[in-house]
């Protein structure tokens, strides 16, 4: 898939913000990070704030791969993040658009270091069809942590997120909108395994659906 223009990145970056909190699917704090992709050398839109609440185009500034701001100005702070983005940029040519969010049912699975069972229909729907992993806590941006990030996409290359032990998830997908839909079934399928462990426990598909189901996507191609 051609990347966006840089209007069209930032315009879906804004609109990615909204929709996330449109779905309820941000903590409490609204905190939150995302980027996108910008076509030429290792160049990406990045949030320049710690959190998705009324996200404006201002907020956006253009920084290398390596941190090195082109245009804007970025909070301090934020500085830390970029590793978590760019290293995604570096693993995986087909992701333009990364989201980092405290989903809160999602982030329970991150709390508790159990994977995000692939047990919805929604999953297969897009394109997911193993559980979500977890990178192994280390200090928020270090390079230890960039470093488990970068392991899970090595282990699991078809996967389009990972969740962050002790803190949070990190999507991935073809453009921001894209993975902000990757983050709403995410957060709708932790709540829906959470709230079947009273009934027993979430049941995997049939043996074989997987198989059926990337067998279905690579005739009709995935509906995302
Ligand atoms: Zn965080």
């Amino acid at each position: 898939m051609a990347t966006l223009s840089y209007s069209q990145q930032r315009d879906q970056l804004v609109q990615a913000a909204q929709r996330l909190h449109q779905t309820g699917v941000m903590s409490h704090s609204g905190h939150g990070n995302m980027s996108a992709r910008l076509p030429g050398q290792d160049l990406m839109l990045l949030t320049s704030v710690s959190h998705l609440t009324h996200l404006s185009p201002e907020q956006l500034v253009v920084i290398t791969f390596d941190g090195e701001v082109v245009e804007g100005t970025l909070d301090p702070t934020t500085r830390e993040i970029v590793g978590m983005h760019s290293c995604v940029y570096r693993e995986r040519q087909e992701v333009n658009a990364v989201i980092h969010t405290h989903s809160p049912r999602t982030t329970s699975f991150a709390l508790a270091h159990r994977p995000l069972p692939c047990v919805y229909e929604a999953f297969l729907r897009f394109g997911i069809t193993e559980d979500i992993p977890v990178a192994e806590w280390a200090p928020r941006g270090s390079e230890e942590a960039v470093s488990y990030i970068v392991a899970q996409l090595r282990q699991h290359p078809t996967v389009p997120a990972v969740l962050l032990a002790n803190h949070g998830l990190l999507a991935f997908s073809s453009d921001p909108l894209a993975t902000a839909q990757i983050i709403i079934i995410m957060e709708e399928s932790a709540q829906l395994t959470l709230d079947a462990h009273p009934l027993g426990g979430a049941q995997g598909f049939p043996a074989g659906a997987l198989e059926r189901e990337r067998k279905h996507m690579q005739r009709y191609g995935s509906t995302q």
